[in-house]
This record gives C-alpha cells, sequence and structure tokens, in this order.
C-alpha cells in the first residue's frame, strides 16, 4: 500500500524517509455524551533515524498517539503507517507479529522478567518469536549501552538506570524500524535519567535507530531533535533542535491557555 504525499504536515522538517505517520488519526474513547475525543484528525510523519519527542500536558492525547502508531490500540478514524505497511488494515494476528518484529517498546516501568538474567532479558522477545539474534548487531547494541559487564546480572542486581538500559537492549535486539519510549526516565533519578537518554540518542546517532518518546520532562525532549507539542487531542507546534529552556518556555505557554 502506498503512503500519501505529505502537503503541510507536522514532523516533516528535513524530507528524510519515513518510519511511521498518521492520516486523520482520530480516536474516541466512550459514546454519546461521554465521548472523549483522544485525537483529532492528527496528521503526523515520524522521520527515519531520527530521535522525536512528544509533550503536552497531561491529557492531551501523547500515550493515545504512541499507543496508536505502535499498533497498540486501535483508531476511530483515519490511517496510520508503520514505514510502508498500513497498519489501520491489520487484523489482530498480523498486529501482534508487526510489533513484534518491526517494533520495540521501552516503558517507564521497565518490564525486565526477574528470574531471567540481563542477556536473557534482552534476548526474550526473539526468543519467543523463534529468532537468532544477529550476533554482531546484539554485541554493538550491547557495547554501546555499555552493559557488557551486566550481562550475568538479574534485574534486582542492577540498579534503576541500568535496568532500563537492558529494557532498551532488548528493545534494540531485533534492529526494530522503530522504537517508541513511554517516559523511559519516568521511574530514575536525574543522573540515571540522563544516562538512559545518552544510550537512546547513542542508538539514534551511532547505531542509525529510529526513537519516539513520549515524556513530560523539558530536560529529557531537549535531547530529542524535534519536539512534536501536542494539546487537547492535536499536533500545534513542533520544535527542531530543542533546548531545555525553549520547551520549557513553550509548556508554559499551554499552562497559560488553560489558566485564561
Ligand atoms: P496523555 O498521555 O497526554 O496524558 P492520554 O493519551 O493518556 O493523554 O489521554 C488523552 C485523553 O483520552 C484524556 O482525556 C484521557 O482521559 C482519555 N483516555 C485515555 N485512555 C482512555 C480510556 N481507556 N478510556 C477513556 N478515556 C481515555
Amino acid at each position: 500500500m502506498s503512503t500519501p504525499a505529505a502537503a503541510q504536515e507536522y514532523g516533516l522538517a528535513d524530507g528524510a524517509g519515513i518510519a511511521a505517520r498518521a492520516a486523520g488519526l482520530t480516536k474516541a474513547y466512550g459514546t454519546g455524551e461521554t465521548t472523549v475525543v483522544a485525537l483529532d484528525a492528527v496528521d503526523v510523519a515520524i522521520t527515519r533515524g531520527r530521535f522525536t519527542a512528544v509533550m503536552g500536558p497531561s491529557g492531551s492525547g501523547k500515550s493515545t498517539l504512541m499507543h496508536c502508531l505502535a499498533g497498540l490500540d486501535t483508531v476511530s478514524a483515519g490511517q496510520v503507517w508503520l514505514g510502508g505497511t498500513e497498519i489501520t488494515g491489520l487484523n489482530d494476528r498480523e498486529l501482534t507479529r508487526l510489533r513484534r518484529d518491526r517494533v520495540g517498546f521501552m516503558f517507564q516501568s521497565f518490564n525486565l522478567l526477574p528470574t531471567l538474567n540481563a542477556l536473557e532479558n534482552i534476548t526474550l522477545p526473539m526468543d519467543i518469536a523463534g529468532r537468532k539474534p544477529d550476533r554482531e548487531w546484539l554485541r554493538q547494541v550491547i557495547d554501546t549501552l555499555g552493559l557488557g559487564d551486566r550481562l550475568k546480572h538479574r534485574p534486582a542486581e542492577l540498579s534503576g538506570g541500568q535496568q532500563q538500559r537492558v529494557a532498551c537492549a532488548r528493545a534494540l535486539a531485533s534492529r526494530p524500524e522503530l522504537i517508541f519510549a513511554d517516559e523511559p526516565t519516568g521511574n530514575l533519578d536525574s543522573r540515571s535519567g540522563q544516562e538512559v537518554l545518552a544510550m537512546l540518542r547513542s542508538a539514534v546517532d551511532e547505531l542509525g535507530q529510529t526513537v519516539v518518546m513520549v515524556t513530560h520532562d523539558p530536560g529529557a525532549a531537549a535531547v530529542s531533535d524535534l519536539v512534536l507539542f501536542l494539546a487537547d487531542g492535536r499536533i500545534v507546534d513542533e520544535m527542531p533542535h530543542p533546548t531545555a529552556e525553549a520547551v520549557l518556555e513553550r509548556m508554559k505557554r499551554f499552562d497559560g491557555v488553560r489558566k485564561s
């Protein structure tokens, strides 16, 4: 299925390859008078090989956008593509396979299995899928994330930052087309958070991966290449080459609108 040409659209600052896109993406919860429109006809493109952050006030639709782009949730209207595949046309089984083979995930809670060591956690999704990891790639990921001397440790023997680095390596292991990270630093102290952000940055810069990260933290967003700002279910702005100060200033304008 072909991907339609984009006219004016958020996320397309440098016109590189597209890892994912949405057209008219609408998601409503509930029916009748209790309907909540979480996403309101969103058009967006996620550029390949780039680090995109998604910010916005609480309830603006950040998680819903990520879930719909990742095929974790159904949409009410509109279309979503991962690469050239329209995922809004897939059935549950096809979606499960697509998520498993082509998408990597990181969450606020690291979601590691306590009985497995770091290496076993990293390769678990591929083991379940019956796929052999590319050893050279795996070594590169482990080296880049500085996990070489922690591979035999179980999660309880690792710091929070190290656990999230293992989760990052797990997301990278299958060399996915896209990594979605939902508040990946939310459970970490600021130093460990910085470490994990630096790892995600390296995944983009050194390993050529594509990362989309939902965050509340202007400092975290500043590590990205492009920040998309959501408000009331719409993308209302974008900021290439963000700094923490500029992101904070932009976020303050949302507060101003809300209070007025
Ligand atoms: P954010 O991640 O920016 O905080 P969400 O995407 O979680 O925002 O939510 C967007 C809107 O959709 C909010 O108004 C939220 O209450 C609503 N919402 C999210 N998930 C559900 C759900 N499962 N059922 C009903 N409403 C939901």
